[in-house]
């Protein structure tokens, strides 16, 4: 009862992210957009205001962006500014605008001109070389660039102290949703694919303290189960995003569940930790630096992209049958890697789907039709 409690509340979350961002600010908070991917969120949390995740939206369709944006744009680029322009997000006191990809780059000048009377856009450019101390030095002067423009929205300064105090708040966090990964596998029948989603979403949307404090709880509660005896099978999920209800559910109606995922919005977030020792400010760019296998940072190690090795890695050691990959429409590094990917996949014998989806999909047929097929092969596999 307590599971399903708890559970609820954060599906609540999930499901109308305005309703969270109105209740922080009645509560007398600054509230800072925060657009993907890999923004320190941190320096929001340390300068006392609450970060609010924007990655598009099931719910709305496009069409005041339309204006700003080319049609090859993905709907999570368009969609973030759709709902800066049709007051979803009024109640913004300013938006962090990372430029990691071919499309956020434009996406954040387009936000900028579009938004420029009303809202501080913030902008964020990460070094391509990650590792090397002069990309380190670049990085922390982004980072210290963001923090400067939060200070003038704050109105005075931000300490060192509160950003170390901010990286032990995320660290934990980060923690307790690297746990409930784990345990939503272990126990798939209780948290299912939707369940699963909805839970991760919401920690998008909510006060880092509060977040964790309640799926620290739904962990413990997770924890006391017997670990359940899945007779369906089970998939790792890879991609940006997939937090569509509709098309979960199709996951759950053939009797397969989530064992760990290497998407975006979810498990990337929440990989590496930050130092809690010596200067915040630098802990917060070596733990960027440290971020690895994602098609969307230059891979100075191997000079190629390892995710394809990493996600085969993944399913073996999860207990998954196959990969399930989210291919975002209109994404370009997703699409380039897919060749790579595939091929990695095939070495390593591990089976997937790529489902081709966005934020405006409304008919699920063709996905429904591929995830039942999908399912029995991963049947032959157990
Ligand atoms: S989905 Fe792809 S194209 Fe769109 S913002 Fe993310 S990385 Fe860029």
């Amino acid at each position: 009862m307590a599971i399903e409690a708890l559970v609820r509340e954060f599906e609540q979350v999930a499901a109308n992210p305005q309703a969270q961002l109105k209740k922080y600010k009645e509560a007398g908070k600054k509230c800072i957009g925060v657009m993907p991917y890999y923004a320190p969120e941190e320096l929001v949390y340390a300068a006392g205001m609450m970060p609010f995740g924007m990655w598009g939206s099931n719910k709305k369709t496009i069409s005041r962006a339309k204006e700003y944006c080319a049609t090859f744009y993905c709907t999570i680029a368009q969609l973030d500014l759709e709902m800066l322009l049709d007051g979803t997000m009024d109640l913004l006191d300013g938006v962090i605008t990372p430029t990691i990809c071919d499309t956020l780059r434009p996406m954040s000048q387009n936000i900028r001109v579009a938004m420029s009377e009303k809202l501080p856009c913030i902008f964020l450019a990460h070094p391509q070389y990650r590792k090397p101390e002069f990309g380190m030095k670049f990085c922390h002067d982004q980072y210290t660039h963001i923090r400067t423009e939060l200070e003038k929205i704050k109105g005075s300064a931000i300490a060192d102290a509160d950003i170390s105090e901010a990286i032990r708040v995320y660290n934990k966090s980060r923690a307790a949703r690297r746990a409930f990964v784990k345990l939503a596998s272990e126990h798939c029948d209780v948290i299912t694919a939707t369940k699963r989603a909805a839970v991760l979403k919401a920690s998008w949307f909510m006060g880092k303290d509060e977040y964790t404090e309640k799926l620290e709880a739904l962990n413990a509660e997770l924890s006391a189960l017997p670990v359940c005896n899945w007779k369906g099978t089970k998939v790792v999920t890879s991609g940006i995003i997939c937090d569509n209800p509709t098309l979960l559910k199709i996951f759950e109606d053939n009797n397969i569940a989530i064992a760990a995922d290497d998407v975006a919005h979810e498990s990337r977030a929440f990989r590496v930790d930050a130092d809690e020792t010596g200067d915040p400010m630098t802990a917060l760019c070596r733990q960027f630096a440290e971020q690895d296998y994602d098609v969307l940072l230059y891979d100075e190690a191997s000079n190629k992209n390892r995710r394809g090795e990493f996600v085969a890695q993944m399913v073996k050691d999860s207990g998954a049958q196959g990969l399930v990959l989210f291919m975002q429409q209109f994404c370009d590094p997703e699409e380039m890697e897919y060749p790579y990917l595939k091929k990695a996949l095939e070495a390593a014998d591990v089976p997937h789907i790529k489902l081709g989806i966005d934020q405006q999909m409304r008919d699920f047929g063709q996905a429904a039709t591929a995830i039942q097929a999908f399912a029995d092969v991963l049947e032959m596999r157990k």
